[in-house]
């Protein structure tokens, strides 16, 4: 079996917070725990709200917390060119085709259906159309992609000290989700599934609110002949009754509370972790959502 590796994988559009720091401290816990290791990528494809500033500051917020990871720290930026393969093996295979559609004629079109993240669940407009030779985004065609690869879909869900369980994945609910932009030759959902399978991670650390997207990638995965890690997605911070996160903390950037005198310890411990590198760890138990 391959040696565990984690990722924490940030996006630089804004300052990290207390989320970002739970989700790296846990990450960071179980990598221990499992005597891996933990990488730091740089999920930077949107050019227009990702800033290099952004990525400088989030590796010191890290550095900070007592986060240090391996070098080199892989940007997501730096690998369009492997994305855009990906993409044209897809098209090549009759699975992605152009679409040119803007937000707005989507709402219109979309009705009352939504995907998972509540988004206008696309209706398919431009499949079967020609190539533009407008800008245009590309789009998994759903249907195929379930002639090809037929499911049932399932994967692995961990917990720390908890037995592992097995999730079934919808991917259908994601209709024709979009893997590649107008601006990049990727979406989130492409460039993720590329980058662990060629990090070579086993064991993916993230929120709850990424946890339907697992359904999309896990398809993505057996359409390009990827391993499919073992998940778990943890619960949010949120506000809570008792050891109260209020909400202007809870998204109050690090470096404000940094600002303000908090302590990296302090911070730590407010999260659930232990402070001594030694000691056994209780990680925190986050509020359902
Ligand atoms: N880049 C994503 C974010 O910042 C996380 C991606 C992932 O962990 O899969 O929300």
């Amino acid at each position: 079996m391959s040696s565990p590796r984690l990722r924490f994988a940030p996006s630089p559009n804004g300052r990290l917070h207390l989320g970002h720091a739970y989700s790296a401290l846990l990450n960071a816990e179980i990598a221990r725990a499992l005597r891996g290791d933990l990488l730091l990528r740089i999920e930077d494809i949107d050019p227009a709200r990702c800033r290099p500033e952004l990525t400088d500051a989030l590796v010191a917020d890290l550095a900070w917390l007592g986060l240090t990871f391996p070098e080199p720290v892989w940007r997501q930026s730096a690998r369009m060119s492997t994305y855009r393969a990906a993409l044209d093996g897809l098209r090549q295979r009759g699975l992605i085709y152009p679409c040119t559609c803007t937000r707005r004629e989507i709402l219109a079109a979309a009705g009352e259906a939504r995907d998972p993240d509540g988004a206008p669940l696309y209706p398919g407009t431009c499949r079967g159309r020609p190539l533009p030779d407008t800008p245009h985004a590309w789009r998994l065609d759903m249907a195929r992609a379930l002639e090809v690869c037929p499911g049932p879909f399932t994967y692995s869900a961990f917990a720390p000290g908890e037995p592992g369980r097995v999730c079934t994945a919808d991917p259908a609910r994601w209709g024709d989700a979009v893997l590649g932009r107008k601006d990049v030759p990727t979406s989130y959902h492409l460039a993720v599934v590329l980058d662990d399978a060629a990090q070579g991670i086993t064991h993916v650390v993230r929120g709850q609110d990424l946890e339907a997207a697992t359904d999309l990638h896990v398809l993505l995965q057996r359409l390009l002949g990827l391993p499919t890690p073992r998940y778990h997605h943890h619960g949010l911070i949120r506000d809570a009754a008792g050891d109260k996160l209020s909400k202007s903390l809870r998204s109050e950037a690090l470096a404000a509370l940094r600002e303000r005198g908090a302590s990296a310890a302090e911070l730590r411990a407010r999260l659930g972790f232990g402070m001594d590198e030694g000691e056994a760890r209780q990680p925190l138990h986050p509020t359902p959502p």
